[in-house]
């Protein structure tokens, strides 16, 4: 699977996920860089002892000139933006040496992004199973006040030490469970997307993701507890979703709704208790309505579907739907003007939405069975969450269920790729869904507004 996943990478040459990996860091970097290459380590003061010191000390052994570049040595919190970006860059230009990024989302993220603004490669020695984005291209990073995906290569070299992950926070490797455990509901988005042609099925970055998910989601509690051997499928899973959107040149065989769900609080900078919640957090309570709102689709037999009914239902107009925008999203400007771009790109005419519906109408039988085979039930994903430790209730990250039922309403307009979610509001049973999810009764009963 590594081998596939490395002949088909476009950017990374290397990869290596076990205990001890950091030490062949050294032997990496040798084989990747010309030998009179220098190297600079970024990292923290944590990272820095779990890991950062050993590699120093074995780059030395190898006779490579190290220096090192702490972030935050006072050991206070930081955050990938931009600014973080341009004082690591620099750093990286005075050294004049090829970057060596030692940590996880965050120091990855802020290495990627300066590294290739000095036309440089890099490598990362990865120290928590917390995110998929090691091998994956692109920087998630806050510019302008907004976090933005900035491009940018992925690694020349990964490893990740699974000895040094299965002991990280808790939180971290509950973070990157509820990454991996996403592409269970995103897998599904995925062959929604595919029976209408809206975005073929590419198999290699499938079977990369879907293959390994499985049995890397088996033990959330061993995971919870930091037992090496689960840790360590934790991160080769990882690692996998970072390699199939390199093969594929897209995030789609990594990203579903429970994604957008966790953009859309990017948006709006969620917090809690004074620190930025987690990217795997959010994906995990957005898996958890994406979820939802899948079980709600397979309950319905759409094979009998009244595909004219349905038409008849939706916006005849892009404008008919862009006038619902305001309503939506309480009236605020940056969420309006993102939906109307994004659904200038995945707004159905009529005539098209009547072609989706009668191919969904006619594929339902097989493509029904495939996707139940495809989830995974909604208990069975929120005691898999609660086992590894990882939020199973919107108001653990911040966010009252107001809010939830106002986001999980307005995601399906932030992206003009098809998800479970556009049809349930092309099959006209949006409102049927929050109803059944957010009103009396529901699962995430919003008792009063607030
Ligand atoms: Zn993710």
């Amino acid at each position: 699977m590594m081998a596939d996943a490395l002949a088909n990478a476009a950017d990374t040459k290397a990869c290596v996920v076990g205990p001890g990996a950091a030490d062949g860091a050294a032997e990496m970097f040798r084989r990747l860089f010309p030998s009179d290459v220098k190297a600079i380590l970024v990292e923290d003061p944590r990272t820095k002892s779990v890991a950062g010191d050993n590699v120093a000390s074995r780059l030395k052994e190898a006779g490579v000139e190290v220096s090192e570049y702490v972030v935050n040595p006072d050991g206070s919190d930081f955050h990938a933006t931009y600014a973080k970006v341009e004082e690591v860059r620099e750093a990286i230009r005075a050294s004049g040496a090829t970057a060596v990024a030692v940590g996880s989302g965050t120091l990855n993220d802020l290495t990627k992004r300066a590294s290739d603004e000095l036309g440089q490669r890099y490598m990362v020695v990865g120290t928590a199973a917390s995110m998929d984005g090691y091998t994956a291209y692109g920087a998630a990073i806050t510019k302008d006040g907004m976090k933005q995906t900035l491009s940018c290569r992925a690694p020349l070299g990964c490893i990740v030490d699974s000895a040094v992950a299965a002991s990280a926070p808790r939180e971290m490797t509950a973070s990157g469970y509820a990454d991996l455990i996403a592409k269970i509901p995103a897998g599904a988005d995925w062959m929604l997307a595919d029976a209408i042609g809206s975005e073929a099925i590419h198999p290699l970055a499938w079977r990369l993701v879907q293959e390994p998910l499985r049995e890397a989601i088996s033990n959330p509690s061993g995971c919870a507890s930091g037992d090496e051997r689960e840790v360590r499928k934790l991160c080769e899973g990882l690692v996998m979703s970072g390699f199939a959107m390199q093969a594929m040149g897209s995030s789609r065989p990594a990203s579903g709704t429970e994604h957008q769900v966790s953009h859309y609080w990017d948006m709006e900078d969620l917090s809690f208790g004074g620190r930025p919640v987690s990217h795997g957090f959010k994906v995990g309570i957005g898996t958890l309505f994406s979820t939802k709102a899948l079980e709600f689709i397979l309950r319905r037999d759409l094979s009998k579907l009244d595909v004219e009914k349905a038409v008849g239902m939706w916006p005849a107009t892009f404008d008919a739907l862009k006038a619902t925008f305001p309503a939506i999203y309480g009236g605020r400007p940056a969420h309006i003007r993102r939906a109307e771009g994004e659904m200038a790109k995945k707004y159905s005419t009529p005539v098209r939405l009547r072609e989706e519906l009668s191919t969904f109408k006619r594929v339902w039988p097989e493509l029904s069975e495939r996707l139940k085979a495809q989830l995974m039930p909604f208990g069975e994903v929120r005691e898999k969450l609660r086992l590894a430790g990882a939020p199973v209730e919107p108001e653990q990250i911040g966010v009252t269920r107001a809010r939830f039922r106002d986001t999980c309403r307005g995601v399906p307009y932030m992206r003009s790729r098809y998800f479970g979610l556009d049809l349930v509001e092309r099959l006209g049973l949006m409102d049927g869904l929050m109803e059944e999810l957010f009103g009396p009764g529901g699962i995430w009963e919003v008792k009063d507004e607030d």
